[in-house]
């Protein structure tokens, strides 16, 4: 089997050399050969020449040497997933920048959330930790083409003459740039850094935006799939959502790496009621106690998903956790969705991967 990229055979043993291809996704190509893309060529396609980077030491170092040079900034946040993309390493490069903060992906909210009401949201979330003026909380849809002008007007009456671009993979950043700038211009590498970053303008102005890699902060449950399962977890639709009023003693997954039990409840409270919300292809599924171990053993790849393959290789080390969430707050998954209690609290515990850090927060919804 050969890439339908760059024409060279497929590999599933070497990550590092051409042509490789995770095995449990060489399986998926058989019998279409000639769609099979190898994983360098999938993430070209994604991600052009800005391949995304992880957020270690050397990247940090980097890019705080290449930000002193801009006053503004425009982080892309992707308001489905808004505690992953927020991300506290990257607040602390920008706190003291004109910042603009772009939430994208606003048409994946139902179309009962309230414009006005989300940016309250997202106003009230980020105010203890960032000194933002309102004005500077833009909602997009980069997809639908949705508060864009109205974001350019704003950069040029403030007349902002270059500004860097940042923010976690997926969240949308190239298809904001794609729609509002010129294609690139040049590709400038900053003296002392590696870093991969495109100069753009702003079509019919002279405002400068310099595009920079995706950052993989490695701390978003899509962090422990590849590239190809993190491309068919984002999100198409609206977000989806169910309502669950279980039992005690039930547990809930939501994909195959995140699950809850419900905890015993005080004396004459009524059962908790709570919606979960995630993307289309995230499951959730609700089931006994006793069901766990062979759901965990046969059922991923079908029942639990992501991944979408039963052969997947998962390596992951969990931890359990109690949690009460207040009636009227959310608990928000990073790269997963959110949980919103609506008859609380809600005791649980939970079953996540060590290191992937749960936030309670007020609705969103
Ligand atoms: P980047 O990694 O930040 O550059 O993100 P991309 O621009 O490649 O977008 C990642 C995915 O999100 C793609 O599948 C896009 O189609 C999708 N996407 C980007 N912006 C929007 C948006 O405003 N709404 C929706 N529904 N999807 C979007």
């Amino acid at each position: 089997m050969k890439c339908h990229g760059c024409g060279v055979e497929i590999q599933t043993k070497n990550p590092d050399d051409l042509g490789f291809l995770p095995e449990h996704i060489f399986e998926k190509f058989i019998g279409r050969e000639d769609e099979a893309l190898c994983q360098r060529c999938f993430k070209l396609k994604h991600y052009g020449e800005l391949i995304p980077i992880p957020i270690n030491k050397n990247f940090y170092n980097q890019l705080k040497s290449i930000i002193h040079e801009f006053k503004t900034v425009l982080w892309v946040i992707d308001i489905i997933d808004f505690e992953g993309t927020f991300d506290k390493d990257i607040l602390e490069l920008v706190k003291n920048k004109e910042l603009f903060l772009i939430i994208n992906k606003v048409d994946l909210l139902p179309k009962s959330v309230s414009f006005s009401e989300l940016k309250n949201w997202v106003y009230n979330r980020v105010k203890n930790e960032l000194d933002i003026k309102k004005d500077n909380i833009r909602l997009i849809s980069a997809k639908k083409n949705f508060g864009i002008n109205r974001m350019v007007k704003i950069l040029k009456e403030k007349r902002i003459e270059k500004a860097i671009v940042i923010g976690t993979t997926n969240v949308g950043k190239s298809s904001l740039l794609n729609n509002i700038t010129n294609v690139k211009i040049t590709t400038s590498s900053f003296p002392g850094t590696t870093l991969g970053i495109v100069k753009r303008k702003i079509l019919d102005s002279d405002i400068e935006l310099y595009d920079t890699p995706g950052i993989e902060t490695k701390k978003r449950f899509t962090d422990f799939f590849d590239i190809y399962t993190q491309v068919e977890m984002i999100p198409k639709k609206t977000i989806s959502r169910k309502t669950f009023k279980p039992d005690v003693g039930k547990v809930i997954f939501v994909s195959s790496l995140f699950r809850f039990k419900i905890l015993s409840l005080a004396k004459d409270s009524l059962k908790p009621i709570f919606l979960i919300f995630a993307p289309e292809k995230i499951a959730f599924h609700q089931t006994k106690e006793e069901r766990v171990n062979d759901l965990l053993k046969n059922h991923i790849g079908d029942i639990l998903f992501p991944p979408y393959e039963k052969e997947y290789p998962l390596n992951i080390e969990y931890e359990k956790e109690i949690i009460s969430i207040d009636e009227g707050d959310e608990l928000a998954m990073p790269g997963l969705g959110w949980i919103s209690v609506r008859r609380g609290p809600l005791n649980i515990e939970v079953v996540k991967p060590k290191n992937i850090e749960l936030v309670i927060r007020k609705p969103l919804i």
